[in-house]
């Protein structure tokens, strides 16, 4: 493995390949929930380097085919399925996009921006916005995740039900394959039918069968104005009456509506005390709605009065507050981004994102919520999501009494066990926007139909032949 490095060294500056020295950052995944053994992590500059890495890669496997060494990419390390970070062997090469990030081009007519994989994604935010734009995609990782990695996952995020999941906001890749070459497919084209969508499959397949170095992304309009609201909703079909309500009124103007449960909202408030978490107290559940409105503040506060109205008078909310200007707005988008972070400090907890048809989540909850509770007496379940997506956080989180650690050891695979049952009842999928990363693969050939199952090994066979590309992510590594 010592030429390996030493070429490594050669192609990217010794600075650039670290060995040695705390590594963590890499190497630990953003749950710490397992930490893993890098050869090394290399951190090239640009797409001719991330070739290099794979170049040097393929050598080192034809020198020392007993130790194969591998590549693990990794954007931000903000992913939530061990998907990122390197196995145990010590034979992985983490392979950074960090220095890749800057961005590229900006086409106002073509409404696009091209961007390089390292790039932050709240960087891109406030580039678009800096000319008058709108990037849409919007997740509360957002300050240290990048555009390579919410590809890589197909991240989804809180303006889904408007504008779509990373896939439909991405026209073109640039890719590093397997074989170490170059594919430049940064059209920006909008109409393309030359044959098999290779952006669609490179986007979601988790570093698996390529190397994301640039994308090319859809830009919108900004809006002229942005109302949020928190509204007190008493039950579940009434959050979908709710919603039933808000896509009449608002049209394309509701792009969020986020469903927190009252235990969810309990735990923000207990372990961020510096946030105001309005209404959580009297209501089972609180729902956020945003509406961009392409005409006035005037209008949208107009459409949103007659909604919330129209909303108390049928009995879908109890109780509601509206933002008075950005910073109200932003304090209620910050509660819902801190359940997360609330719930890593209340301890470990068994995390589900899943998805079903919208219709059917109120009754999703119902039975899930029922068979956990009988099978584990005490068991505290923190719900929120992106309902107007039919997508939740279905978590799971220990007894009060019973230590978190011990809780995952005794419950973990019961749990998911019934979560996922439940979830293939009501048609649903066990991984709605985090991916599969090596958390889920168990579970994923137990859900996943045998046909799809083999076609996905038939393409990573095809694109990934050596298995040097994030192997035992996805699929089993054979
Ligand atoms: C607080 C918090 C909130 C979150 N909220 C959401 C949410 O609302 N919606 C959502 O979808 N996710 C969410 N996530 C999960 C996570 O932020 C997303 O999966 C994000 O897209 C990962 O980006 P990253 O740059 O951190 O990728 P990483 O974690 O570094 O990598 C994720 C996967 O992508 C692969 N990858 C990374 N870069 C590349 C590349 N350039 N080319 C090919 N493959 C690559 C990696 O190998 C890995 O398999 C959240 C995470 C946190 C911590």
């Amino acid at each position: 493995m010592q030429a390996l490095i030493q070429e490594l060294r050669a192609q990217l500056g010794a600075d650039q390949v670290l060995t040695e020295g705390d590594l963590s950052a890499w190497e630990q995944d953003w749950r710490k929930r397992d930490r893993g053994r890098a050869l090394a992590v290399v951190r090239p500059g640009s797409t001719a380097e991330v070739a290099a890495v794979v170049q040097a890669c393929i050598a080192q496997r034809a020198r020392q085919p007993e130790r194969p060494v591998s590549i693990v990419p990794q954007g931000g390390n903000t992913g939530l399925v061990m998907g990122s970070t390197p196995d145990a062997s010590g034979e992985q090469v983490v392979l950074s996009l960090q220095r890749l990030n800057r961005v590229r081009a900006l086409d106002a007519d073509n409404l696009t921006l091209t961007a390089e994989a390292g790039c932050i994604l709240a960087t891109l935010q406030q580039h678009a916005q800096a000319a008058g734009f709108l990037f849409p995609l919007s997740l509360a990782a957002e300050g240290s995740c990048t555009i390579g990695g919410n590809l890589g996952t197909n991240a989804g995020g809180t303006q889904v039900l408007r504008y779509g999941n990373a896939r439909d906001l991405c026209l073109g890749l640039e890719v590093v394959t397997a074989q170490g070459e170059v594919w430049h497919g940064l059209s920006g084209l909008r109409k393309d039918n030359t044959g098999y969508d290779l952006r669609d499959l490179l986007i979601g397949s988790e570093g698996t069968l390529g190397i994301i170095t640039a994308a090319t992304l859809k830009l919108y309009p900004l809006p002229a104005a942005q109302l949020t609201a928190w509204a007190a909703v008493p039950s579940l079909p009434q959050a979908l009456a709710l919603l039933r309500l808000a896509h009449r009124h608002l049209g394309a103007g509701l792009t969020g509506f986020e469903l927190m449960g009252q235990f969810a909202l309990s735990l923000a408030d207990k372990h961020l005390p510096q946030l105001r978490v309005p209404l959580w107290r009297q209501s089972p559940w609180c729902v956020l709605l945003e509406n961009s409105d392409h005409e006035s503040l005037t209008h949208a506060r107009e459409q949103f009065d007659r909604l919330l109205e129209a909303a108390l008078a049928e009995g879908c909310i109890s109780d509601a507050v509206v933002a008075e200007n950005l910073a109200q707005a932003q304090q209620l988008w910050q509660v819902r981004e801190s359940i997360p972070l609330a719930q890593v400090a209340e301890g470990l907890n068994i995390k589900h994102d899943i998805a079903v048809p919208v219709s059917r989540i109120p009754d999703f909850v119902a039975a899930t919520d029922a068979l956990l509770t009988q099978a584990i007496p005490g068991v505290r379940l923190v719900n929120f999501g992106h309902l107007g997506d039919g997508n939740l956080h279905y978590n799971v989180q220990a007894p009060q009494a019973l230590d978190a650690a011990e809780f995952l050891r005794q419950h973990e695979e019961q749990v998911n066990h019934l979560v996922f049952e439940s979830v293939r009842a009501f048609g649903g999928s066990i991984s709605a926007e985090h991916g599969v990363g090596s958390l889920k693969l168990a579970h994923l050939e137990q859900h996943k139909s045998p046909v799809a199952l083999g076609m996905m090994r038939a393409i990573k066979q095809a694109l990934d032949p050596l298995g040097l590309l994030n192997p035992g992510r996805v699929l089993r590594h054979e």
